[in-house]
Formats: C-alpha cells, sequence, structure tokens
C-alpha cells in the first residue's frame, strides 16, 4: 500500500472500496451540489475582467453547472452509476469551464491561475483512494493543456498557470491520502467490531450469532450437495457446584479449558460455539450422525478423564452431550438444535455423563 498506509487482504480491499464508496456517495451530494453553485457565482468576475464577452461566457458556466449538479444527482440517487466516472465529469466539467472561461476572457488566463487550482484540490473528496487523484483530473489536465496552447501560451503566464493546476493535484493528494488513512482506521475499527460481535467474550470461541449466521449457510450448504452435517450440543454437569465449591472465577477458568479441550479436538472447518453458561455446540459439516457419535464419545471420555488443574486444585467436570444431525425435517441450525437439545435432556434425565443421539428415518 502506498506511504505508509494500513493495507488488508485482497478481498477486504475490495470491500474497503464498496464501504468507502458507499459512505463518499452519501457525503459527496452537497459539496458537488455547492461547487456547482460556486461555478455560477463566478459570472461576477467574468463581468469585472471583460464585460464584452460576458454572454459568451454565460452559457457555459450554466452548462457546467447543470453537469455537475447532474453528476451530484445520480452520485445519490443512482446507485448503479460507478462513483469514479462521475466524479471525473463533476472536476472534468469544474475545471473545464473555469479553463474556457479564462480562455474566452481577456488576460484570463494572466490573472484567473487560482481558480484553476479549485476543482482539482476538491478532488480529493471524491475519490476512494489517493491514487485515483491524477486519474480523476486527467481529462481536465489534457484540456487545459489544449488550452493553453491554443491560447498559445508561453513564458511565466504559462509557467503560472501550470504552477497553480498541478499545485490543486498536490494538495488534492495529499488531503486524499489524510482522508484514505482516516477512512482505512475506522474500516478496520469497522471489521474488529463486527468480529467481536461474533466472539464470546469469556472463551473466545465464537458465540450464538455466529453459529446462527455460519450454521444456516453449513445447512443450506447440506441440502444443496445432500452433504451430512451433525451437531453436537454439550452441557456440562453440575456446573452449578463447581461454582458453589471453587468460586465463580475459577468456574470460569473451567469454562475457558474446556472450550480449550474440546476445540482442539475438532476439525478447522468445524464451528465450536458457546452457546451460553455452560453449553456448548459443535457443528460437523461432512459429518453423519455416526461419525458424530463416536466424536461425542471422544470428548465426553477426553472431559471426564481430564481433570482440569487450577491453582493446585483439581477440578473433575463430566458433560452431557445430545447428538443431531441435518435432515429434511431438521432442516434449519434452529430445528437441529432443539433435536440436540432434547438428546441432551434425555442425556441428563439418564444420568448425565453420557452421549444420546437423535435418529430420523432420514437422518444423515
Ligand atoms: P446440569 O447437570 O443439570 O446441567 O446442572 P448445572 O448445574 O450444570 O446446570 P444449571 O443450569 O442448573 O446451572 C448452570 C450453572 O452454570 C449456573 C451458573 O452458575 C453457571 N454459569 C453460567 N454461566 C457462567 C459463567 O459465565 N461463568 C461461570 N463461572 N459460571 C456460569
Ligand atoms: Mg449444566
Ligand atoms: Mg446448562
Amino acid at each position: 500500500m502506498a506511504l505508509g498506509l494500513p493495507s488488508f487482504d485482497e478481498a477486504t480491499e475490495r470491500r474497503f472500496d464498496e464501504w468507502r464508496e458507499a459512505r463518499l456517495r452519501d457525503a459527496l451530494v452537497w459539496p458537488i451540489g455547492a461547487g456547482a453553485i460556486s461555478l455560477l457565482t463566478f459570472v461576477i468576475w467574468d463581468l469585472v475582467l471583460d464585460p464584452s464577452r460576458f454572454w459568451l461566457v454565460m452559457p457555459i458556466r450554466l452548462a457546467a453547472s447543470a453537469s455537475i449538479l447532474w453528476c451530484a444527482w445520480s452520485i445519490s440517487h443512482r446507485p448503479a452509476m460507478p462513483l469514479l466516472p462521475m466524479a471525473m465529469v463533476a472536476v472534468t466539467a469544474g475545471t473545464g469551464c473555469v479553463g474556457l472561461t479564462q480562455y474566452l476572457l481577456a488576460d484570463g488566463f494572466l490573472y484567473g491561475p487560482a481558480g484553476l487550482a479549485i476543482f482539482p484540490t476538491v478532488s480529493a473528496i471524491c475519490v476512494t483512494r489517493a491514487r485515483l487523484v491524477p486519474l480523476v483530473n486527467l481529462p481536465s489536465a489534457l484540456l487545459v493543456g489544449g488550452l493553453l496552447w491554443a491560447d498559445g501560451q508561453t513564458g511565466f503566464p504559462l509557467f503560472n498557470t501550470i504552477s497553480f493546476f498541478a499545485t490543486g493535484i498536490f494538495a488534492a493528494y495529499v488531503l486524499a491520502h489524510a482522508l484514505e488513512r482516516t477512512a482505512r482506521y475506522g474500516f478496520r475499527l469497522e471489521l474488529q467490531l463486527e468480529a467481536e460481535a461474533r466472539l464470546d467474550p469469556l472463551t473466545g470461541i465464537a458465540n450464538r450469532r455466529r453459529l446462527e449466521e455460519q450454521g444456516e449457510q453449513e445447512v443450506a450448504r447440506a441440502r444443496r450437495f445432500r452433504r451430512p452435517l451433525s451437531m453436537l450440543l454439550l452441557d456440562l454437569d453440575h456446573f452449578k457446584s463447581v461454582n458453589d465449591r471453587y468460586g465463580h472465577a475459577i468456574g470460569d477458568h473451567v469454562l475457558r479449558a474446556v472450550a480449550r479441550l474440546v476445540g482442539n479436538n475438532l476439525r478447522q472447518t468445524d464451528l465450536f460455539a458457546r452457546l451460553g453458561g455452560e453449553e456448548f455446540v459443535a457443528l460437523l459439516p461432512e459429518t453423519d450422525l455416526e461419525t458424530a457419535q463416536s466424536l461425542a464419545e471422544q470428548l465426553r471420555h477426553l472431559l471426564s478423564f481430564t481433570p482440569l488443574r487450577h491453582e493446585g486444585a483439581e477440578i473433575e467436570v463430566t458433560a452431557s452431550i445430545g447428538v443431531a444431525a441435518y435432515c429434511p425435517e431438521l432442516a434449519s441450525v434452529a430445528a437441529i438444535l432443539r433435536a440436540a437439545d432434547e438428546a441432551l435432556y434425555a442425556a441428563k434425565a439418564g444420568g448425565r455423563n453420557q452421549v444420546v443421539v437423535v435418529r430420523r428415518a432420514e437422518a444423515g
């Protein structure tokens, strides 16, 4: 990324562009509209400088203002229209109008070069990235260059006009760079908040929201490609007594340790989430009911034979696990979860520290 801007991976860069463009569309209508109006107010300048050609340049100002207003309207009302060409048209109409006016009025280029810096400078707020500043100003540069050549400008007046125009573009680049930097920090923060909203703060694993969102995608995939998908619902046994005996802080430590232990025994493609309290869910893509059952047994064993140590204390935990799988009758995360919950209830009723599986004729 140019000049030390914080960067993202390729897919996130594309998301950043869309994010930035959506915000710019919101923000640009009034500044671009104001640009169109300010262009019109300069009729006074035309009148003072060269009253004889005032009526010649007036239609040019009107046409340019109308084009810029059309751009402002399109940017806000026609989301299908890409922002960059619209920005280019607005900037070119503005600079083109200033350049043509100066070309047509007597001594226009002599008195007006500062005007040629205005639209290039303002172009900074029209681009999603600083590196687009030269591109947005390219048609204006060709136009101004052509007018200066047609006017036969040489020497200091030529140097003076080009200096102002180039300074405008340079200022725009610096300004756009600062704006892009701020936007990138804002976007990064938004990504962080978005990720945190899907994480359980105690254990660092996924939370219920992420399970519901990603789970629905997994269910859709299982339905579409007719692939197996299973779920384990794991609830620690008599966890209240762990809290009562060792205190809430150690209870928290146990929850983190259980999350680590179970998480380390799942596949990368499995989704492991804390539903709340001492209840965890593992969603297992590409896993049929039999395989899910044996995994549940392994996890149950692992927990019951791995005492969790904390500050000298050895805390024994066991878990009851309900197992269910996607099938036509259980065709949503909520439905699979309900079935797994019934199985979990049966496991608790059956004496805890056990696995119960929901079997449907079509399951697996
Ligand atoms: P059962 O075998 O029937 O599941 O009994 P249980 O005691 O595990 O279940 P119950 O639902 O009666 O109690 C769950 C306990 O989990 C209650 C609460 O003290 C504890 N708990 C819930 N969330 C947290 C947490 O974030 N931290 C800690 N330390 N304890 C929690
Ligand atoms: Mg419990
Ligand atoms: Mg519970």
